[in-house]
């Protein structure tokens, strides 16, 4: 089947509403979770082969957050399906209103390499849930899951329902000239433009996921030993190659000295000293990569850490002194190079951020119930925490996505479900009574009744 055939039968399937009853959606569901808790090994093995992510590490975020996320939409979607009553209004009354949430069709999911399983399936979940078919494209990066995620669903699931169409750029752009109702990409800001520009072509909505520098900031009061230990732990995971990562520390000067300190305890206590790709580290996805971020730490100046090895594409998590125009203050780093920038006053912070494209996260530590709200109420930014890294990701009550050049559209538990249907209202009016009072003939008397009702 050419990639063309696979989605107009998929999009024939759809008109079939094969994925419609919500039965059938939480038989979807259940058979996603099958595919998740019968192939652990395989899907932690082909992670590891990629980019030597360790195990226990890929459990917890490719299908342990997965699984959870199935679980809470199957609790709840019976309920999310239901039509919603709205209240009556004065230009509707007597009527009802219901609100009837219906699924796209045919959803095209894109997603990035640094989390191949969980990048797909989480987005899957809700359009699944929402009663779409859908096709996936992995990335090409990762190739080992990318083989691995088209063989688990051609054996899993109908082709009408979902299937993988595997590629790189050429295949993309070939999915993205076809009728979807609906694209759902996670990726760089580059590539969302070249989304966006090609779904604006057939008017098709998008939700993008895209990254940014994300900055952790530590206030003067913040607990020192706690913010270097949530700063690096969230820095360190999978090396640094995550959207929501630090990108950088943004430190109040009274400080910088006690967080390098607590820096190297932390990850003497992390590693002991010993980076095992593989078994307790992450590997650099690939060498243009590693290259680029070695060329950046080249440009640098070093706090501590910057060993590297190019044969199994390692580089140790790196504290770097940096300031506003430093070169590695310019991109996102998407990798263990962490600068720190330090700052005199808060609105100086506010200042220099909103100065900025607006990041996809932002962490706050500090003691202080103004300084938070001072930052969460004036600065601009996708979503993030206080006084702890990356965990807002782990609350499906939370939605998730960036703003600006970070993303648009959000999704996670309920907004997963969201993000996948569409609002159809619906008002229902009773025969009896019809005065006949909106009717033409129109005159001056039913202005003065219109006035009356209307305008109080
Ligand atoms: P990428 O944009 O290079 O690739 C993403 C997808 O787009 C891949 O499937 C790839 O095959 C496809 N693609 C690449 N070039 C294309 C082109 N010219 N035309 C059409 N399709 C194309 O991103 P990546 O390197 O896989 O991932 C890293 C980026 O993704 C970072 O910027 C990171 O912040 C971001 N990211 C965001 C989230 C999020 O949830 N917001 C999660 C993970 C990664």
């Amino acid at each position: 089947m050419t990639i063309e055939e696979l989605v107009q039968y998929q999009i024939k399937a759809s008109q079939d509403q094969i994925n419609r009853p919500v039965e059938k959606r939480k038989a979807a569901l259940k058979n996603l979770r099958n595919l998740l808790t019968d192939n652990e090994e395989k899907i932690c093995g082909s992670i590891a082969e990629d980019f030597g992510k360790p195990y226990i590490e890929a459990y917890l975020t490719e299908i342990a957050t997965v699984v959870h996320e199935i679980d809470f939409h199957l609790k709840n979607l019976s309920r999310w399906a239901k039509p919603e009553q709205v209240r009556n209004s004065i230009f509707t009354f007597p009527s009802s209103g219901s609100v009837y949430r219906e699924p796209f069709g045919t959803v095209l999911i894109i997603g990035a390499w640094n989390y191949p399983v969980h990048l797909l399936f989480m987005p899957l979940i809700g359009a699944l849930s929402a009663g779409n078919n859908a096709v996936l494209k992995p990335s090409e990066l990762a190739k080992n899951t990318s083989a691995l995620v088209n063989d688990l669903i051609e054996k899993y699931f109908s082709k009408n329902l979902l299937a993988v169409v595997e590629g790189a750029v050429e295949e993309t752009q070939q999915l993205l000239s076809l009728p979807f109702d609906k694209i759902f990409f996670t990726g760089s800001t580059r590539v969302g433009k070249i989304v966006m520009k090609a779904a604006a072509e057939q008017l098709i909505p998008v939700t993008l996921e895209l990254g940014g520098k994300s900055p952790a900031i530590v206030h003067s009061d913040a607990n020192m030993e706690v913010s270097a230990k949530r700063i690096w732990w969230g820095k360190t995971m999978n090396a640094g190659q995550i959207c929501v990562a630090p990108d950088f520390v943004l430190i109040h000067e009274s400080v910088k000295e006690s967080f390098i300190e607590q820096g190297k305890i932390v990850l003497s206590e992390f590693y002991r000293n010993d980076y095992l790709t593989g078994q307790n580290y992450t590997q650099i996805i690939n060498l243009d990569h590693f290259d680029r971020l070695i060329r950046l730490l080249d440009h640098s100046d070093v706090l501590f850490g910057g060993t590297s090895n190019r044969d199994n594409r390692f580089i140790e998590p790196t504290l770097i002194d940096a300031d506003w125009d430093s070169d590695i203050m310019q991109e996102e780093i998407f990798g263990p190079l962490l600068p720190i920038v330090t700052y005199n006053s808060m609105d100086e912070v506010q200042h220099r951020l909103n100065s900025r494209p607006s990041p996809l996260a932002l962490y706050l530590f500090t003691e202080s119930r103004e300084v938070e709200e001072m930052i969460i109420q004036n600065v601009s930014f996708g979503g993030g925490c206080i006084n702890e890294t990356i965990s807002h990701l782990g609350n499906p009550g939370l939605p998730f996505g960036g703003v600006g050049l970070s993303g648009m559209g959000s999704y996670h538990g309920k907004r997963s479900f969201d993000a996948f249907s569409r609002e159809k209202s619906i008002l229902k009016k009773p025969t009896w009574p019809d005065p006949d009072f909106r009717y033409p003939p129109l005159d001056s008397n039913k202005l003065k009744w219109i006035k009356k009702l209307f305008i109080r």
